[in-house]
Parts: C-alpha cells; sequence; structure tokens
C-alpha cells in the first residue's frame, strides 16, 4: 500500500478525476465511489463518476446520484473520451479490469494515474497508486480512513456520510460479519455525530422491495433451494424464465444467498444465476471454508474469503451439475470447516 503522501501530493491541485467501480455495482461500491466523489468536488475538482453498469434503484437516493454516468454501448465514445481525459482514474471496490466490462481497457491504457482503493483478495497490478486493503471491512472504509488520513475529516458532511455508511453498512452484513473491527464502530460514532440518518439508510436499502421481489423470496426458498448436509452446502439456482415471472430489477436477487447461509450446519452457500449473457454465481462461506479460493479455482471469479462470486458461460443445468460434482473433493474442508477464521 502506498504512502498517503503521494495521494495528498497528487490531488494538491484541482484535476479532472473520474471515480468507478465494478460491474452490477452494490452499495459499498456505489457509497464509496459517491462518498469520495462528494468529498474531491469540495476540495475543487472536477469529478465524473461512471459505473459500467446500472445498479438497484434502492441506492438511488446517495447524494451524486444524480449525475452518475452509467455505461452503455451508446455513450461509449463519451465514456471513451471522458476516460482518456482524466488526470486521476479513482478504481474503487475492484481489483481486476475485466470486472468493468468494455471500460477495463480504455483504463489499462488511459494516461492518468490510476488510484486503486480496494478491499478484495489478489490484485491485479495495473494502478500507479495503490491503497488496497484486504482487512477492511469495505471500501467505504478506507475512503473515510483516506479523508481523514489526508486531514480533511472536517469536509465529511451528511451526504457523504450516508453515502459511506451505506458501503460500511452492508459490507459488513449490518455490522454482523467478522470484519466489523473496532474502527468500523467508531467510524459510525463519527457518522452519528456528524448526522448521519443511519436507520433511514438501512431502511432505504432494506426496507424498499416490491410485493413481487418478496413471493419471488418465497418461491425461491421453497422450491429451489437444495440442502446438501452431506457436504454442509446449500444452494438455490434460478432460471432466466424464473426472473422474468417475477419481473426481477436489478439488486432483486441481492441477499437471496444468504438464506442458503442461514441453515443451521450449513458451511458454504451458492446462488446460480442464468442472466443469459452468463450464468452468475454467488457464493458465502462461515469460518475457515475459502469461497474466493473455490471461485478463482472454478469459475473465473474471487472477491472475499467468505463472500466470492464467480461466473460460467455454461448453460444453467450444466454449472449446477458442475458445482455439485466439485463438492466430493471438498468434502473433508466443508466437513472441518470451523466456525472461526
Ligand atoms: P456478490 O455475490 O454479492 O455479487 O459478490 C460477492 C463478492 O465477490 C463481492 O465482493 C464482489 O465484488 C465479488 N465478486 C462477485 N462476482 C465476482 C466475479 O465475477 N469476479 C470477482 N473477481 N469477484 C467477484
Ligand atoms: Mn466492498
Amino acid at each position: 500500500m502506498h504512502n498517503i503522501n503521494a495521494l495528498k501530493e497528487l490531488l494538491q491541485e484541482p484535476k479532472e478525476v473520474m471515480i468507478t467501480t465494478h460491474h452490477k455495482p452494490d452499495a459499498d461500491a456505489l457509497g464509496s465511489s459517491l462518498g469520495l466523489a462528494g468529498y474531491l468536488k469540495k476540495k475543487g475538482h472536477r469529478v465524473t463518476v461512471i459505473t459500467p453498469s446500472d445498479y438497484p434503484s434502492f441506492l438511488n437516493w446517495m447524494e451524486g446520484n444524480d449525475d452518475v454516468i452509467v455505461y452503455s454501448q451508446k455513450n461509449d465514445a463519451l465514456v471513451q473520451r471522458i476516460i482518456n481525459e482524466s488526470q486521476v482514474i479513482f478504481c474503487l471496490d475492484f481489483n481486476n479490469l475485466s470486472r468493468i466490462n468494455e471500460m477495463g481497457e480504455y483504463i489499462r491504457h488511459a494516461k492518468g494515474t490510476k488510484v486503486l482503493v480496494d478491499h478484495h483478495l489478489q490484485p491485479e497490478d495495473f494502478a500507479d497508486l495503490d491503497y488496497a486493503n484486504t482487512s477492511a471491512a469495505a471500501t467505504a472504509e478506507i475512503v473515510y480512513d483516506m479523508i481523514k488520513a489526508l486531514g480533511d475529516g472536517d469536509l465529511i458532511d451528511s451526504g457523504i456520510g450516508e453515502a459511506l455508511y451505506a458501503g460500511i453498512m452492508t459490507d459488513t452484513g449490518s455490522f454482523r460479519h467478522p470484519s466489523t473491527s473496532k474502527n468500523v464502530h467508531l467510524i459510525i460514532a463519527d457518522l452519528l455525530q456528524i448526522g448521519v440518518r443511519t436507520s433511514d439508510v438501512h431502511r432505504l436499502i432494506y426496507d424498499s422491495s416490491s410485493e413481487l421481489r418478496l413471493r419471488f423470496l418465497g418461491y425461491a426458498l421453497k422450491d429451489k433451494l437444495v440442502v446438501l448436509n452431506e457436504y454442509r452446502t446449500a444452494y438455490i439456482s434460478i432460471t432466466a424464465d424464473e426472473l422474468k415471472a417475477y419481473d426481477s430489477k436489478t439488486g432483486d436477487t441481492e441477499g437471496l444467498v444468504n438464506y442458503a447461509l442461514s441453515i443451521e450446519g450449513i458451511v458454504f452457500a451458492a446462488l446460480i444465476i442464468d442472466r443469459k449473457e452468463a450464468v452468475k454465481m454467488s457464493f458465502r462461506s462461515v469460518g475457515s471454508f475459502s469461497a474466493n479460493e473455490f471461485a478463482r479455482a472454478h469459475f473465473n471469479g474471487g472477491g472475499h474469503k467468505n463472500a466470492a462470486g464467480g461466473m460460467s458461460m455454461d448453460t444453467l443445468e450444466a454449472t449446477v451439475a458442475k458445482f455439485e460434482s466439485l463438492l466430493p473433493q471438498y468434502k473433508e474442508q466443508l466437513l472441518q470447516a470451523t466456525e472461526n477464521n
């Protein structure tokens, strides 16, 4: 990790800054991006946030949301121009350029200084300045610490604070994962002090389901959950037709995988969804079993030890069959998995 002085130097004068984050941004991806954007704007920089895809509507309350550019084939030329003209390019909450689709290669070849701010394992080496910290609970936590270390803690207002709070709250599973450190709680205490509406943010994110989304959850748990007790594993697979039948929107399947993990004795859970362009997979584990290693080894993915993702270009059926067929080789690890890391 680079010394914070290198960043201070880089941001000394007002600059053209762009911020991007991973495909299908979640609350930490968008919250850390908009929190950082709010701060940099206050410092006099010209800031553009570009996401590689759309994101759930339950995130659109964040300050700065209206100015976000969502990449699409239609605005490809504009996005390329912004990337080429940016003097500083912040890459938040991802560490591999393949995670931002077409924009990855544009950024790889861009002239601007690339700054990585992330908490995922095994980063690709593409950034000029690297503020990766794999023990951070959220990228939003690193952004908060960064602003403080730059000596600008007093610029964190409630708009910036609520975006950062959303990232920390969701990535810690509402402060229950082992990543929820003393530093996390101290940050939250400070955010409360400056007027962040913590319970409103929780409600905006978690209590904004459509009726159909809740019925879809019921259907998935009743008819689609597969429990393999002999491997301490449970998974849910969803077809493209099922997504359509429940009019599933971006973000509607978020959190579903955690229900599979909430069964007593289960230490590994997967959600396998036919997204048409590819089969997307979410993995969750508890304790010593590494979802990250599993995703990297078999499904072209990665993430954190206990929360990772991956994809497959096979059919849904073939992907599910592959997933099941891999479990026997992990049987010992799964049976011996301890609840502690
Ligand atoms: P989720 O299952 O919520 O989409 O993702 C869980 C974690 O794994 C997140 O930190 C996310 O950034 C990461 N992740 C999800 N999909 C992929 C993927 O395809 N590749 C990599 N490297 N990481 C992923
Ligand atoms: Mn994150």
